[in-house]
């Protein structure tokens, strides 16, 4: 078998938002050689392109919050190149959360962070189609979250590390990893573009064997890099498992589903989350609205269980909370994976077990709105050896084993 030898001092696994952005952050910080590689640079099955483009800093751990705020705040220097829109997120509040959701809003207005207090009226002055309300205690509304065009934010990072020189490679899949002074990294690079069931084929069964490719139009290629970073998504555990060590997330299915309310247009509206965890907001002349199932299992699964997720989750909650939702028309929706660590915080930084190995994965529904911060820290511990905008020391993988949890998000959807 012939292999193809290709050197960086740091190769990226991984090019979604939070591989495109790390890119960016080590351009910025003058890395010369950076590479990407993924077996889909287009996406198709990534998180990145299956989300629903909401940013918000309404959190309640500061270190959510500040990744988000800083995030949106340069996301609102570039504006409508990347489809952000200062809409807002309404949160809508029963007796029995409201109370610590305002407890959450000291923090986050002691950091800085606009967030309105309304009761039911201001509710219904501010969205009167919401016209369902006898559950309701009130409503938060964070002032400048709001929505961006996820495929636009990948591409305004990829092309500022393009700009400065970093490599981005399609069509390569990562199958093993060794190291001794350098780590080698091997993958199979495809010579056409694959099909799209080939590519979710390859993503839901991930083979690593050398014999699964026989059979492929390709290459191998051995990369040796000073410094490898697991940007894998849901992928993650699984490329922790080939650079050797473990990692305890979970990839889980996520649905959305598109609408068509007759009577109504929501263009002038931004997120509202509902508090049955049904969350919705314009998307073109439609409605978009997602939901946790309950009990949904682990696992690479993006099957979209269609009208039966909709009626089932989705149309009873928006039923109950506004006549105009009554008659409502299912057009089509997706699904795609939501990374879980178990505390439900993202996995950031320097891996302890495995020298030169640096991660940024499990961001369960929050990768999208905090991967701007995300990319300068990276970069920053990787060439600096600390991180200087932001301390993401507590989001560790090593806490974990450490004995050092962190508090559990409770403004999680
Ligand atoms: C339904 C849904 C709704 C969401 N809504 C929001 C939201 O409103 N706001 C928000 O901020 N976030 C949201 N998220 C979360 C957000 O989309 C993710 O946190 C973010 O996209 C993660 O980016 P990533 O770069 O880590 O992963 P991905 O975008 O999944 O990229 C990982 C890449 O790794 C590649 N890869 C994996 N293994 C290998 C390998 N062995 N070799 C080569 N390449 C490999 C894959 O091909 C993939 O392209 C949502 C997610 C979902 C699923």
């Amino acid at each position: 078998m012939k292999v193809h030898s290709r050197n960086a001092d740091v190769l990226i696994v991984g090019g979604g938002l939070i591989g495109s952005a790390i890119a960016m952050g080590l351009a910025r910080e003058g890395a010369r050689s950076v590479t990407v590689v993924d077996l889909d640079l287009g996406g198709e099955w990534s998180s990145s392109e299956l989300n629903a483009g909401g940013v918000r800093a309404t959190w309640s751990q500061r270190v959510n919050l500040q990744a988000s705020k800083s995030s949106i705040e340069y996301f609102g220097t570039l504006g409508d190149s990347i489809g952000y829109r200062d809409c807002g997120y309404l949160w809508l509040h029963r007796p029995e959360t409201f109370e610590s959701a305002l407890k959450a809003r000291e923090m986050q207005v002691r950091e800085g962070w606009a967030v309105d207090v309304l009761d039911v009226e201001q509710i219904r002055n501010r969205c009167p189609f919401i016209d369902k309300t006898s559950d309701l205690a009130g409503a938060l509304f964070g002032v400048k979250d709001g929505l961006v065009n996820p495929n636009r934010l990948k591409e305004h990072y990829r092309e500022l590390a393009r700009e400065a020189g970093v490599v981005f490679l399609d069509g390569v899949f990562v199958t093993s990893a060794s190291r001794s002074t350098n780590w080698s990294v091997r993958a199979f690079q495809f010579r056409d573009t694959l099909k799209s069931e080939e590519k979710r084929r390859i993503l839901e069964q991930n083979p690593t064997s050398a014999e699964a490719f026989e059979k492929e139009q390709g290459e191998w290629v051995e990369f040796t890099a000073k410094q490898v970073v697991n940007a894998a998504g849901a992928w993650a555990p699984k490329l922790a498992a080939l650079l050797g060590y473990s990692c305890p997330s979970e990839p889980v299915r996520r649905q959305i589903s598109l609408f068509h309310a007759r009577d109504l247009d929501l263009t002038p509206y931004g997120m509202i989350i509902d508090p049955s965890g049904v969350y919705f907001h314009p998307e073109s002349i439609y409605g978009l609205s997602g939901f946790a199932t309950p009990g949904e299992g682990a696992g690479f699964n993006f099957h979209y269980d269609a009208d039966a997720f909709f009626e089932e989750h989705i149309w009873p909650a928006l039923y109950e909370r506004s006549t105009a939702f009554e008659s409502l028309r299912h057009v089509s929706g997706w699904a795609g994976l939501y990374e879980n660590s178990p505390d439900h915080h993202a996995i950031v930084g320097p891996v302890e077990a495995a020298p030169g190995v640096f991660e940024a994965h499990s961001f369960s529904g929050h990768g999208a709105m905090q991967s701007y911060a995300v990319g300068l820290a990276v970069a920053e511990i990787m060439a600096r050896g600390r991180y200087e905008s932001l301390d993401f020391s507590e989001l560790s993988g090593s806490r974990f084993k450490n004995g050092r949890p962190i508090a559990s998000e409770t403004w999680v959807i």
